[in-house]
């Protein structure tokens, strides 16, 4: 699990260690319950083989509340670094339940290895095993093809939906498996904690895709702008059909569905570059990339839109601030945008620097504005090119360390590390500026990152 970058704590849901001990703890109840209460025991590689099982069924459990985009789950640690500690665990608990039929096999080993064989053979093959086995086997498809996503000749509407139904497939099959055959099957506790956690896990998956579409059909949203803002860059703007909208953070950002129903799996995360001030509106900076951002331009004024959201800890609020520094590469710059834009509308009294990376000049988003921006705050813009037209005469190059030293020492000459430090670009851009900042001295705690991806 990457560590939090200093996840604010007055965004709603629990600190990185409290959901990491709620996780240990979920994971070990049922292993508790059984001790407690005895029962099968049995000799070592059975005991040890059930042990395991039941660690990993609870946390495949859990992991649908950690997907589920619950603000109250995933609103202060992030949803980034929430998703990529699911990622982590769905691969301990592939670990844990993949070895448990193979270690019943152990014992057999004692015979020699041509033992073991028909031993596993025959356990596979045995009908009351049957829906632990299709269990195992879809697991094991679920957590490879996640891993291999962008490389699957699957959209990602298609691989989200495989992945939910092969989920609650998992959950069903794994409690009929448990309960049936599970070495504490028989205990009435026990039974009831996996009826309970089955039950929540699949209740979480329902909520995300029946009940939060319909809460989504009674605020509707329609597109009020979209208009190209610098190369391959389009401005989309939408309203609230109800003049209220929903509150949110300078920096966050939500998930977008044009024009299509709110049942619908096509929708993508974008971050609000518009700032809290100019609400109800909000507004998004879109990058061409693919295949929905590259028909972005085509979206007319009036398209239907949902919104989900607001999601995500890269923002100010609830952080204690005197200094700023933003950090933005490529389309990257969008939520600071949305900050920038929030802090001059708050007139923020505090120094503020703000470097931003590009390869052209004429992928500068927002320029005089910006210029405007920083006009009224203390705020040093360095627009920072890596192929600079003939005559530029700002800072040249990509975002490393040099450069980002050269930027921040052109105040005062000195690096602040107390400053409060965010990044967001692409993901290479930021491993080499994360890797910079500390090495010019930064801690982590102060700086705040967001991936446009959770890979
Ligand atoms: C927190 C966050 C904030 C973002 N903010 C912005 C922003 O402000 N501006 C911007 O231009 N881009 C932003 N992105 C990236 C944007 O979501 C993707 O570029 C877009 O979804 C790509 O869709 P596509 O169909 O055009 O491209 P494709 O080529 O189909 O997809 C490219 C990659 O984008 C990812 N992706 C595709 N669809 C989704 C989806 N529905 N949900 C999650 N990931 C998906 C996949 O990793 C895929 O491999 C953000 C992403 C995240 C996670």
């Amino acid at each position: 699990m990457p560590s939090p970058r200093n996840r604010s704590r007055h965004l709603p849901g629990p600190s990185a260690p409290a959901l990491l001990v709620f996780y240990a703890l979920l994971g070990l109840t049922p292993l508790l319950i059984a001790a407690l209460r005895g029962g099968a025991g049995g000799e070592f590689w059975r005991a040890l083989s059930s042990g395991l099982a039941m660690i990993g069924f609870a946390m495949l459990l859990a992991q649908f509340l950690l997907s589920g985009r619950f603000r109250r789950v995933s609103g202060r640690i992030g949803i980034d670094v929430t998703m990529r500690f699911h990622q982590l665990a769905a691969w301990v608990a592939l670990a844990f339940l993949l070895v448990h039929p193979l270690l019943y096999a152990v014992p057999a080993l004692a015979d020699g290895p041509g033992a073991a064989l028909p031993r596993l053979a025959g356990m596979f093959a045995s009908p009351g095993l049957r829906p632990g086995v299709v269990a195992w086997a879809v697991l094991v498809l679920l957590v490879l093809m996640a891993a291999w996503r962008d490389r699957l000749p699957l959209r990602y509407e298609g691989w989200r939906l495989t992945h939910g139904v092969g989920a609650a497939l998992v959950a069903a099959l794994g409690l009929h498996h448990t309960l049936g055959v599970g070495s504490h099957a028989q205990d009435p506790v026990l039974a009831g904690f996996w009826m309970v956690l089955t039950a929540v896990a699949l209740a979480s998956l329902a909520y995300v895709y029946l009940v939060k579409p319909l809460l989504k059909r009674r605020a509707p949203w329609r597109v009020t702008g979209n208009d190209k803002v610098a190369e391959r860059m389009w401005r989309v703007t939408v309203e609230p059909d109800d003049g209220h909208g929903f509150d949110f953070h300078a920096g966050q950002f939500a998930w977008l569905n044009l024009g299509h129903s709110p049942f619908n799996l096509v929708e993508h995360p974008f971050s609000i570059s518009s700032a809290p001030e100019q609400r109800p509106q909000v507004e998004f900076t879109i990058k061409q990339r693919g295949d929905f951002t590259n028909r972005i331009g085509e979206v007319e004024v009036g398209t239907r839109a949902w919104l989900d959201g607001p999601h995500g800890a890269f923002t100010v609020a609830g952080r204690d601030a005197t200094r700023l520094v933003l950090i933005g590469g490529g389309v990257g710059f969008a939520p600071v945008v949305g900050m920038l834009r929030s802090l001059r509308a708050q007139r923020w009294p505090h120094p503020v620097d703000v470097i931003y990376g590009n390869r052209l000049e004429g992928q500068i988003l927002y320029r005089e504005e910006l210029q405007a921006i920083a006009g009224e705050l203390d705020m040093r813009l360095h627009l920072v090119l890596s192929e600079p037209p003939p005559g530029w005469a700002g800072p040249t190059g990509v975002l490393d360390r040099e450069v980002i030293r050269a930027c921040l020492q052109a105040r005062d000459g000195q690096v602040h590390p107390e400053a409060l430090y965010f990044v967001c670009g692409p993901l290479p851009m930021m491993d080499v500026v994360e890797a910079a900042l500390s090495d010019l001295g930064v801690a982590d705690g102060n700086m705040v990152s967001e991936r446009f991806a959770y890979h």
